[in-house]
């Protein structure tokens, strides 16, 4: 997939898109991720790329000129074509979940542009037909943070970016529960034990432990989610009848 992005500070996106999963995927060439500066865009001697806001008010705008270059350099002169996805990171948007990452995910390029100061002149949001898109209901000073977790989040339902699609699927959130508590070595440390039914073998009884686990953190820190998940129970199917009176028990007493 090819991911652009447009943004006043380039290099704040050294390390997150370098190193680890995001920065291996870039390598095996399932991400190219592709970095314009907006300034180098501007006409404006001083390099401006902000103005003040029509009808008056606190802080800056970004203007037209510079951002329409850019967007020209990736798609032309003749604008954006209907299946191209350009995105305004904004906190006027619909918060990105699961659904929205998943249909990025099969995109075959997106273009992500990072606002600053008060945001961007609506022209270039109208005219480039863009989809503001926010990562949740507070406000950041600028929009790198925001694309940065979006592709993150969005790069993990993309085949071979994880090790398996499994690791994307099994995590808290999508499975409908938080996830269970996790241990490793050593079994003992400092007098702090892992749960004994984790040391032995039987896949069953882990199963259900872990399940049981997930229960009760969710009804503890999400009780929207359990809700939800109560209506499916997914991930109950292979259960014996006694498992599942078993799980009923717990519903009913948390
Ligand atoms: N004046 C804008 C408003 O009230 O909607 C907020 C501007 S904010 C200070 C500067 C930039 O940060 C925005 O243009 C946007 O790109 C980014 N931003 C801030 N909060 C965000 C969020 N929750 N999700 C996505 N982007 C966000």
């Amino acid at each position: 997939m090819k991911i652009n992005i447009l943004t006043l500070f380039p290099e704040m996106f050294n390390g997150v898109f370098t190193d680890s999963i995001l920065g291996r995927a870039r390598e095996k060439g399932i991400l190219d991720i592709n970095i314009l500066n907006i300034r180098d865009f501007t006409l404006d001697k001083a390099k401006k790329v902000d103005d003040t806001p029509y009808g008056g008010g606190a802080g800056m705008v970004m203007f037209c000129q510079p951002i329409f270059s850019a967007l020209e350099k990736i798609y032309g002169l003749e604008g954006k074509s209907k299946n191209k996805k350009i995105l305004y990171m904004s906190p006027r948007g619909k918060v990105i979940n699961e659904n929205i990452l998943r249909d990025l995910a099969v995109e075959e390029e997106i273009t992500i542009l990072c606002g600053h100061y008060e945001g961007v002149d609506q022209r270039v949001l109208e005219y480039w037909d863009m989809e503001e898109v926010s990562i949740g209901d507070y406000v950041l000073t600028g929009g790198e943070l925001p694309a940065m977790v979006l592709v993150d989040s969005m790069s993990r339902f993309i085949p071979d970016v994880l090790g398996t699609m499994e690791s994307a699927t099994e995590e808290s959130i999508y499975s409908g529960l938080l996830e269970y508590d996790q241990y490793t070595k050593p079994f003992d440390f400092k007098g702090l034990k892992v749960p004994e039914v984790l040391k032995g073998g039987n896949h069953k009884a882990i199963k259900l432990w872990r399940l049981e686990n997930s229960i009760r953190r969710t009804a503890k820190f999400r009780r929207d989610l359990l809700d939800k998940w109560k209506i499916n129970k997914t991930g109950t199917e292979d259960l014996t009848k006694k498992e599942k009176n078993n799980i009923e028990k717990i519903l009913m007493e948390l």
